[in-house]
């Protein structure tokens, strides 16, 4: 049996220990945190760049139009003429499937 002031530091010590149990929980928690800061901001330069490719979508050439969706993502992907069941003229896209009628 200590003196009370050993009890006291002994009580000290393992109420430091327990918190310091908690460090390696706190970095996973901090790491993870960081992990999806940068998809965040990675996601956040795609949908800039994305506005700005949008910008520049081709208005004017040949009878062959590009893909809107592919255009975005970067891609020049043109559009097949799909079967049509109204007189409309309709599109498919054979890279991304994107399909419509105009
Ligand atoms: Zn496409």
């Amino acid at each position: 049996m200590g003196t009370i002031t050993e009890e006291l530091k002994r009580l000290a010590l393992d109420y430091a220990s327990n918190m310091q149990r908690g460090i390696t929980e706190i970095d996973r928690k901090l790491a993870q945190i960081e992990q999806e800061k940068l998809e965040l901001n990675a996601e956040r330069d795609k949908a800039h760049a994305a506005l700005e490719r949008a910008a520049d979508f081709p208005v004017k050439g040949g009878r062959d139009y590009p893909c809107p969706i592919c255009w975005v993502d970067g891609i020049t992907s043109f559009l097949r003429p799909a079967a049509s069941d109204t007189r409309k003229d309709a599109f498919r896209c054979p890279t991304c499937h994107f399909e419509d009628a105009f």
